[in-house]
């Protein structure tokens, strides 16, 4: 019998298993595709420091150093620096790695493989998939956005969820350090549109928040509006991003991690980095309700405070900040982004981290006008 069995073959449930593995626990992972990796869901901007927390070296396809920002009146702004904001990985490349470093480490992969249910007993929590079940002291689920070891707790949905569609077209982009992001009701309403130079290939994509139908809708127009809808399309991904965060992410004999944890930040809506910080975690808590012998939720409650308190702040900031930007006209977003492109701004407005974009907020709120300006906005739409 395994001491650990984790539902879910991507970043998280990797991560997790590798990490478990390597501190002496016998683990399984179960996956119900036949790969780690495919389909792929992801725009693959991760920072350099993702990479480095995760531990293996993926295929990288593109170095981000500079941004156009394109506002809905069409001004642009710019803003570049001399070292990488982000890397863009083969993300399927990505996840390969990751689950060939969890078996290297121990774990015990079986592709195929599909959760269904789960009993948890004083003695045990036994998986019910569809091909037999498996007991182990411990369930982690890993089954991404619409994970159903996170429903199996209950009232359990992530409180919002923003709708990705991306195609990888034959295009090179004169620029190969400059990724081009647009903003606007029009392009991608709730959420925004990305242009990613990859060499000859060019990743171009959007979010759109739930209430505005098909994001495939708007991508057409993207690739219409961009000139590129003739070119060869070389690949079309979508997906769904949980943000905002779940109501519980521990149970009596069970843990969550990344999308199934509603581990995303909430304004890039990117879930690779908060994996990066929460599986550390989840495999300390294990260790220690190992040490005491004890799997109850009071003790796996332990998971749930550490990541809160590595990420959590960062994800109920950026919800407050993507509340704001959600009630936003066109023009007020123009008008806030003109601010943006004022040379103090800009210059602060280079050194973003992005992992966690707040940390040029405070400064940029400290520049003239910038509070009022931002201000004013809110309460014109509180009267
Ligand atoms: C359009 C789009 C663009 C994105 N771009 C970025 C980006 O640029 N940077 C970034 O950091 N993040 C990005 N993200 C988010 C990122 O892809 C996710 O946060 C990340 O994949 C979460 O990893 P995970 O392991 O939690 O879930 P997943 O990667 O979804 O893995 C979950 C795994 O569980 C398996 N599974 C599901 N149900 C079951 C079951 N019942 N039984 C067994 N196995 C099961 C699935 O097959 C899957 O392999 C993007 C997301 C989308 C949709």
């Amino acid at each position: 019998m395994p001491d650990v069995t984790v539902v879910g073959g991507g970043p998280a449930g990797t991560l997790s298993a590798r990490l478990l593995a390597s501190s002496g626990r016998d683990v399984t992972l179960i996956e119900d595709h036949h790969v780690s990796g495919t389909p792929v869901h992801c725009a693959g901007v991760v920072s350099g420091e993702v990479i480095e927390n995760m531990g293996v070296k993926p295929e990288v396809e593109g170095i981000i150093s500079a941004a156009e920002v394109v506002l809905p009146d069409s001004t642009s702004i710019f803003t570049r620096r001399r070292s990488p904001y982000a890397y863009v990985i083969d993300r399927s490349d990505f996840d390969v790695k990751l689950a060939d470093a969890a078996e290297a480490a121990g774990v015990t992969m079986k592709y195929g493989i599909r959760y269904k249910n789960h009993q948890v007993t004083e003695s045990g929590v036994t998986i019910n998939t569809n091909s037999g079940s498996i007991t182990s002291d411990l369930l982690v689920g890993a089954d991404g956005q619409s994970s159903l070891v996170a429903a199996s707790l209950g009232n359990n949905a992530a409180r919002s969820y923003i709708r990705g569609a991306q195609a990888d077209v034959e295009y090179r982009m004169d620029d190969q350090e400059c990724m081009r992001l647009w903003l606007g009701r029009d392009v991608a309403p709730g959420f925004f549109a990305w242009m990613l130079p990859l060499g000859d290939k060019t990743r171009i994509g959007l979010g759109v928040g739930l209430e505005y139908g098909p994001p495939i809708e708007y991508l057409n127009r993207l690739l219409d509006k961009t000139g590129l809808a003739e070119r060869r399309r070389l690949a079309t991904y979508v997906g769904k991003i949980p943000i905002g965060g779940r109501r519980v992410s521990y149970a009596d004999r069970t843990l969550l991690i990344g999308d199934a944890a509603g581990q995303v930040k909430p304004v890039s809506g990117g879930g690779l980095y908060p994996i990066s910080k929460a599986a550390p975690l989840l495999n300390e808590t294990i260790n220690r309700a190992y040490s005491m012998n004890m799997f109850t939720s009071s003790t796996l409650a332990l998971y749930e405070r550490s990541w809160k308190r590595e990420i959590g702040k960062s994800i109920n900031g950026g919800m407050r900040l993507r509340k704001y930007f959600d009630m936003l006209t066109d023009e007020e977003l123009c008008q806030i982004g003109h601010l943006y492109a004022r040379e103090d701004i800009s210059e602060l407005l280079s050194e973003i981290d992005v992992d966690d974009p707040s940390n040029v907020v405070r400064p940029i709120l400290r520049c003239k006008g910038v509070k009022s300006t931002l201000l004013k906005i809110y309460l014109r739409h509180l009267l």
